[in-house]
């Protein structure tokens, strides 16, 4: 499977799991646009990474949860590469709090940096893709919590459930333009932002012990999904939400 001549916007492309999607991408030949918000030198990086698989990218600064910054992410790719193909909303933060002691800036900051960036990213995405004609894929990173209540993390599993059906419902309206619009939901991957877990060896044993595979995923292993999602092999799944979990969600250890 190829996606030569196809452009793929990442956001929050610099780490983690946005970054093994931006490898994926370009290991299939897709030229891509990496997001990040603070970090230029991770940026760069990545772009000579991507640049030793021989293909192109442009690091933009933007601010996902600022929709001039999302139009700024479409207008790079448009004027670097000529049009947008793939757009993965994948930026996200996580406050770990609960519904009683969440504040209204941690709520806004969770809404705004998950949600509102999925929703206008998928808006003025699907706008370009409809204008340029020939469809178009958009792949949203959501997590088990779209689904699975986490106590103790209420605003990110709210975010992450309006995401779930902002995929459905996104997925259906942008249907006859033939844009493809597909959740991939982690379970426990590791990244940064586990960085607390992974750190605390007893944490660690009990959340590997709750993984019906017994550990957490790479981000290599999200990253493959995205790569098959993005592709002619996926060119019938839209409005649904792929889980790549290993089995928790299913899992009758709690944790
Ligand atoms: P991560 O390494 O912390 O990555 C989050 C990314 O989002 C970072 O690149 C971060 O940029 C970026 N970001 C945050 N706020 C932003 C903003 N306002 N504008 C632009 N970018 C922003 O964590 P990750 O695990 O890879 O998470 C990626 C996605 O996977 C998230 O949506 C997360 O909810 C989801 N997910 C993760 C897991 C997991 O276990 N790791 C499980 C389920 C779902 P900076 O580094 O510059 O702040």
């Amino acid at each position: 499977m190829t996606l030569k001549d196809k452009v793929a916007i990442v956001t929050g492309g610099n780490s983690g799991i946005g970054k093994a999607i931006a490898l994926e991408l370009a290991r299939l030949d897709a030229n891509i646009v990496i997001d990040y918000l603070v970090d230029p030198t991770a940026t760069e990086a990545l772009e000579r990474e991507i640049a030793e698989l021989g293909d192109q990218s442009i690091g933009v600064e933007a601010d996902v949860s600022k929709i001039a910054d999302l139009q700024k992410l479409v207008d790079a790719a448009v004027s670097r590469f000529g049009r947008v193909d793939i757009m993965v909303n994948n930026a996200g933060i996580e406050t770990r709090t609960s519904v009683l002691d969440t504040t209204e800036n941690q709520y806004n900051k969770v809404m705004d940096v998950n949600l509102k960036s999925a929703f206008f990213g998928t808006q003025i995405a699907a706008r370009q893709m409809i204008k340029q004609g020939g469809g178009g894929r958009i792949i949203n990173i959501t997590s088990v919590h779209e689904d699975w209540p986490m106590p103790g993390n209420t605003a990110y599993c709210l975010a992450k459930g309006g995401m779930r059906m902002l995929t459905r419902t996104a997925g259906l309206e942008l249907a006859p333009h033939n844009i493809l619009v597909v959740g991939v939901g982690p379970g426990a991957v590791a990244t940064p932002i586990n960085l607390s877990t992974m750190n605390d060896p007893a944490k660690l044993k009990q959340l590997d012990a709750a993984i019906p595979l017994g550990r957490m995923a790479r981000p290599e292993e999200i990253a493959n999904v995205v790569g098959f999602l993005a592709g002619d092999g996926a060119s019938y799944l839209t409005a649904t939400t792929i889980f790549a979990d290993g089995g928790i969600m299913h899992s009758s250890v709690g944790l």
